[in-house]
């Protein structure tokens, strides 16, 4: 049933309901709360003691004071509880409230508290009446995702709806499977996500739902495993003359761990069996090095090989450096670049180059690279930021070698335990150092009020010939309706950029919204060192080397994850001169100040993704996407990694038993297993 089949949802509402990815009223029971928000007891105002949510009934006792403190319209006022506490509110932006702030009036206000001396103040709390409030208390709401001009209360009444009209999903593991893993009823478990009654009631539904992700996953692999996986190698290549001239001329010397890494390629590529190994190492270890030596030694064995890039920039920028070098070294191989903005012509001729044996290498993004590209003679594949591809693309790119040797490139620190489940027969190496010529990052995270110093800093790096990212929460202004708080939008903030640094520099922005081709002119640009000043949302994220850059400042930095940051932070400090990252926060809340502490502390991703998993609170129980991002829609292979085993043992098990899934017991579990195969699995970015 289409979502506009729901009561109180026309046409309008039905198109902010497809932003979001959901058309049907199915869709709907899937759409997952991104978080919930606990109504808890009201305090007296003087047993607010940390800067922490809480509600209190309270008394307006002034009258309402507007004032234009820089961007924003403050509307403040002073309210008091029965037992004579005081405190002070603020909201900024919504002088409309003044209408319900009139002296005398009560409310429940419900905020963070925060401490100046002795004033306790909120900002922004919300209001309820006193009924209202009761009626939300000891409750867990739903917080959903939302996009401009949907509220919170409209998506749950739509899925409250669902569920009053009897939709459900239905069971389809067998009983042996829920028994022995001791899981939640399928329809049940769906349920108490919208709407848990408690805090234990949602985790065990949440386990049902994050173990059928898993399982799923696990025997979609195991089924798609292909026999290439453990083919004889029937492709030898040695160490060459190529790939020893480029490491003579490198102008460094690879690091120890880069070395390590370079030998177990070698005795892979001569060995029995065709490679198939996956490099992690952290941002800015060296990666990219490693794999173009092994083209290259493709090349001299006689073979082809391709690198797929998650992005068309990131692959421009690959196919660049590798013609650069190249060419620097005479070393008479062609490589050629496959994206899918390119010119028709510009392309037939790299396509064909490939199918005759003409070129050498592809350098391309995954989607075009795995789509029709036939290869005379490919050696060797190397996924870049490899997390980044689909299990669909992997397959497809192997089956077109005849069993090409593999290798998969990330710099998302999975443990050893785990990624032997998720990438099934991959051997792992691991690159845990980095080049000696760089100094660490220096980090330091400040509020609104060190801005000022934050420019001055950027302008004289910018003057020594440096260059600055600044990162954005947002792409355009309202993207985030969901609580009214400002956050910094890429647009506005480099038009104001502009103004403060009176054009001298040249400032320009970036967004995942934008053409292709308009976002490769700005990084294009960028990497030139022509625009001085980039300020983008989270895009910029993946693989991008600019060791120009020497300065990164993060806006709202409380908005991401601690794995995305450390990402993002890793677009600096590639170079030799030090670096630097700012980030900018105004939270008060003591978690997200540990959480960026531990960012300022250390520049070590592994160290970085086990203090994420230790942070993660109740209130994160859902929010996977924030750190390291697989695809996965409830489950996080770190924080749920109890569940991913369990999931992939009774996976085997099962396998074992019933290879094909034939017995009656399995029918069902066989059908929603197709039904992943053709819809889920090429969504996922392992
Ligand atoms: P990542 O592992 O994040 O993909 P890159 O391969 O992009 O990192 O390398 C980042 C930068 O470090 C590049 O400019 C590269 O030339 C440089 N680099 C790589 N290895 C070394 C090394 N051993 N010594 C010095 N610089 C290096
Ligand atoms: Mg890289």
């Amino acid at each position: 049933m289409k979502i506009s089949g729901l009561k109180g949802i026309g046409s309008k509402t039905e198109q902010l309901f497809n932003r979001l990815g959901v058309y049907t009223a199915e869709d709907l029971l899937t759409f997952y709360p991104r978080r919930y928000d606990v109504y808890e007891q009201p305090v007296g105002i003087d047993e607010m003691t940390g800067n922490k949510l809480y509600a209190f009934w309270g008394t307006v006792i002034s009258d309402c004071e507007i004032n234009t403190r820089s961007r924003y319209k403050v509307l403040s006022v002073y309210a008091a509880d029965d037992k004579g506490g005081r405190i002070k509110l603020t909201w900024f932006n919504m002088p409309f409230l003044a209408g319900q702030l009139k002296r005398g009036f009560k409310w429940i206000f419900r905020g963070e508290a925060a401490f100046k001396g002795s004033l306790v103040f909120m900002e922004q709390p919300s209001l309820y009446s006193y009924e209202q409030y009761m009626a939300k208390m000891n409750s867990m709401q739903p917080v959903y995702p939302l996009t401009a001009g949907l509220t919170n209360n409209a998506v749950t009444k739509a899925v409250k709806q669902c569920f009053e009209m009897g939709l459900t999903l239905s069971e389809y593991l067998p009983d042996s499977v829920i028994a022995n893993a001791g899981l939640t009823g399928r329809s049940e478990a769906v349920y108490a996500i919208h709407f848990p009654t408690d805090a234990d009631g949602l985790a065990q539904a949440r386990r049902r739902v994050v173990f059928d992700e898993f399982f799923l996953f696990t025997l979609a692999i195991r089924s798609l495993k292909n026999a290439n996986l453990l083919a004889n190698n029937d492709k030898i290549i040695p160490q060459s003359t190529y790939s020893a001239i480029i490491l003579a001329n490198l102008g460094y010397e690879l690091t120890n761990a880069q070395k390590k890494v370079r030998a177990e390629i070698a005795s892979d590529m001569t060995g029995s069996r065709t490679m198939n190994r996956l490099i992690q190492g952290d941002v800015g270890s060296g990666k990219t090095i490693i794999a173009f030596l092994a083209m290259t030694d493709a090349a001299a064995a006689g073979y082809q090989s391709a690198l797929m890039a998650p992005t068309e920039v990131l692959a421009k920028q690959h196919y660049e450096d590798f013609c650069r070098t190249l060419k620097e070294n005479d070393i008479p191989l062609r490589c050629v670049l496959l994206t899918g903005s390119m010119p028709a012509a510009a392309k037939r001729e790299a396509l064909e180059a490939l199918a005759s044996g003409e070129a050498d290498m592809a350098v391309g993004t995954h989607a075009v690279i795995s789509d029709g590209v036939s290869f005379k003679n490919l050696g060797l594949v190397v996924t870049d930021e490899q997390h980044r591809f689909g299990v669909r693309q992997r397959e497809a790119l192997h089956l077109k070698g005849a069993s090409p040797h593999i290798i998969v490139m990330s710099a998302t620190p999975i443990p050893r335990s785990l990624a032997i489940i998720l990438y099934g027969e991959l051997d792992i190496s691991v690159i845990d150092e980095k080049p000696a010529n760089r100094l660490p990052i220096k980090n330091c995270v400040v509020d609104d009020s060190y801005r000022q110093k934050a420019y001055k800093f950027i302008e004289n790096e910018i003057l020594k010939g440096h260059q600055a990212y600044i990162i954005c929460a947002m792409a355009e202004d309202n993207e985030d309706s969901d609580n009214g708080l400002e956050l910094e939008n890429v647009v506005d903030y480099s038009e104001s950029l502009r103004r403060h640094y009176n054009g001298r520099f040249t400032v320009e922005y970036l967004h995942g919204k934008m053409k292709s081709a308009a976002k490769n002119e700005i990084m294009e640009r960028f990497a030139s060192g022509e625009i001085q000043i980039l300020v983008s949302t989270t895009v910029v994220e993946v693989g991008i080397n600019v060791p120009n850059a020497t300065v990164m400042l993060v806006e709202n930095a409380e908005r991401f994850g601690l794995a995305g940051l450390h990402q993002l932070r890793g677009r600096v400090g590639r170079g030799d001169s030090q670096s630097y990252c700012i980030f900018v926060s105004n939270t008060k809340n003591e978690l997200t100040k540990e959480r960026l502490s531990i960012l300022k502390d250390s520049n070590d991703g592994f160290y970085i993704a086990e203090q994420d998993l230790r942070l993660r609170g109740p209130g994160d129980m859902l929010g996977s996407r924030q750190s390291g991002d697989f695809g996965f829609a409830l489950g996080n292979i770190y924080a749920d990694a109890d569940v991913l085993k369990l999931a992939a043992d009774t996976a085997r098990l099962l396998l074992e038993a019933d290879g094909e899934l034939c017995a009656p017991e399995n029918a069902l579990l066989r059908n929603e297993l197709e039904e992943y195969m053709k819809t889920s699995l090429g969504n996922l970015n392992i």
